[in-house]
């Protein structure tokens, strides 16, 4: 795990709120935009969303996997949407930084179409930094024997990209990475079911609740909240509700802090905790 944040991180750019004043003053700790690394038990390394932490993340990946000697940094970097969290940390794979060469970027037709129509990512195709992989609903991408990564689209606002949700398989196991998505409703196949068929799912958990953001319209980013999750797996028992974490917090939500009375109530009520560098062991 790389990254627990909204797009915008944590502490959040300008904020001078309660929540984030004193995590700018006394740089306590930071938390970075959602994003997943795979590793394939041989050293083999995959990045879900490319966010504007990459640097830092990338050095907390090979603190936490050490790189393999010999072995590439990375095989390949899966987009779920071109929102800032998800994709901006492509510039560092250009010239003025690692400068890759051919590097997989896995996205959906609309994505691959945003990434090679508008600079400074066309230039990244244009010299060859990045190879776009078009993907499609429903396919199924091998990245090791027994291992494998499958696109599902969700609802979310769509301005300049479609947005995927991944789910990584093994035989044996799987885990479901999704960071936005408008609401539950109409999701297929649903949420409830979704927790049936995944050993780990990582939810959007922007807000914790619908007051979060007093002088914002909520209505022009739409999320489920926290509360409305819990309600709608309140009849789950207890055992499948540890395979939920929730995560992409926006820096206004309690469950950042672990200490908060909402995030004893989440994990007073079974559901998962993780953090930067938690790791997922998914059976072969
Ligand atoms: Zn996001
Ligand atoms: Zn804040």
């Amino acid at each position: 795990m790389l990254g627990i944040a909204q797009d915008a991180g944590f502490p959040s750019p300008g904020c001078q709120r309660e929540c984030c004043r004193n995590a700018w003053l006394d740089g306590r700790p930071t938390h970075y935009p959602a994003s997943l690394a795979i590793e394939d038990g041989a050293g083999m390394r995959w990045l879900i969303d490319c966010t504007p932490s990459f640097p830092q993340q990338l050095a907390l990946l090979d603190k936490v996997l050490p790189r393999v000697a010999g072995q590439q940094a990375l095989e390949g970097i899966f987009l779920s949407h071109a929102h800032i969290g998800h994709y901006t940390g492509l510039m560092y794979l250009g010239r003025e930084a690692i400068g890759s060469r051919a590097l997989p970027v896995h996205v959906m037709p609309r994505m691959a179409h945003f990434l090679r129509a508008n600079g400074p990512w066309s230039q990244l195709v244009e010299i060859g930094n990045i190879e776009l992989v078009e993907i499609s609903a429903g396919s199924r991408i091998e990245l090791a024997d027994g291992l494998w990564i499958e696109p599902m689209p969700v609802l979310h606002r769509a301005e300049y990209s479609e947005t995927v949700a991944y789910r990584v398989c093994t035989k044996q196991s799987s885990l479901l990475f999704l960071p936005d998505i408008d609401r539950w409703e109409g999701l297929e196949p649903s949420l409830e079911e979704l927790v049936r068929q995944n050993d780990y799912l990582l939810l959007d958990a922007t807000f914790y609740s619908d007051d979060e953001l007093p002088g914002r319209d909520m209505a022009e980013i739409p999320h489920p909240t926290v509360l409305d999750s819990l309600e709608r797996l309140s009849a789950l028992p207890k055992k499948l509700r540890a395979r939920v974490n929730f995560f992409h917090f926006n820096h206004t939500n309690p469950l950042l802090d672990p200490d908060s009375d909402p995030s004893r109530k989440v994990l007073g009520q079974g559901y998962g905790r993780v953090a930067e560098g938690s790791v997922f062991n998914l059976p072969a």
